[in-house]
């Protein structure tokens, strides 16, 4: 039987963590939790919340704490979470979150926290070519030969840009990066749980450098 694994992902948007997330989360059979993933599908319900974390998003801000950790605490109460573990995308964003991570996370803690890392000039780049399946998720880069209707490889939906993906939002929430999730790279050093991996190559390496740090960190 596989183990599981209960696992962060931090790194600057952009960063190919949305990928990673989905491969590791093959790898480990265990759920990707995306909170970016889940606040666009509530956007697309037209929930209450979605109502809310459109103005947010569309703006490059964050969501509030409080939302974002009774969101995420009623993901991890689930049964799959429960038994497998997790792969955590876009959550802790700020050093709130991470303490109040680490509270819901008392009983069964974090195996590791990897911090995929990837310059900010680099990530300015793949953004700007960044192209999203609304489905199932799939990232894409355009190359700019595209036909105007992209179809998913993986599910048949629609291939578009974010609508948070234009260079104004886009720098704001490196900007935001900097200022309220960096020091979480910190928060997970002192407590000796942080792995940086170099985020810089091909996606078959960046995923072996993840899987064999997740390894390391579970031994
Ligand atoms: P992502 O797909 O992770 O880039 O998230 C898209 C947007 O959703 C972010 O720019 C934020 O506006 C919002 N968001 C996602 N996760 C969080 C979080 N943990 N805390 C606050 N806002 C979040």
């Amino acid at each position: 039987m596989i183990p599981g694994a209960r696992l962060i992902l931090l790194g600057r948007q952009g960063a190919g963590k949305g990928t990673q997330c989905v491969r590791l989360s093959r790898h480990f059979v265990v759920p990707h939790i995306s909170t970016g993933d889940m606040l666009r599908a509530a956007v697309r319900e037209g929930t209450e919340l979605g109502r809310l974390a459109k103005k947010v998003m569309d703006a490059g801000g964050l969501v509030g704490d409080d939302t974002m950790v009774a969101i995420v605490g009623d993901r991890l109460a689930q049964p799959d979470a429960v038994g497998r573990g997790y792969i955590l995308d876009g959550f802790p964003r700020t050093v709130p979150q991470a303490e109040a991570l680490d509270e819901m996370t008392r009983a069964r803690p974090i195996d590791a926290c990897l911090d995929l890392d990837v310059p900010r000039e680099l990530v300015l780049r793949r953004i700007s070519s960044r192209r999203v399946c609304r489905d199932c998720g799939t990232n894409y880069m355009a190359t700019g030969r595209e036909h105007a209707e992209w179809i998913c490889d993986v599910c048949g939906g629609e291939v578009t840009q974010r609508d948070d993906d234009t260079p104004e939002a886009v720098n704001r929430r490196l900007d935001l990066y900097e200022e309220q999730t960096a020091p979480l790279i910190e928060y997970y050093q002192r407590q000796g749980r942080l792995v940086v991996v170099d985020g810089v190559g091909s996606p078959d390496e960046v995923f072996h450098r993840l899987t064999a740090a997740v390894h390391a960190a579970q031994r």
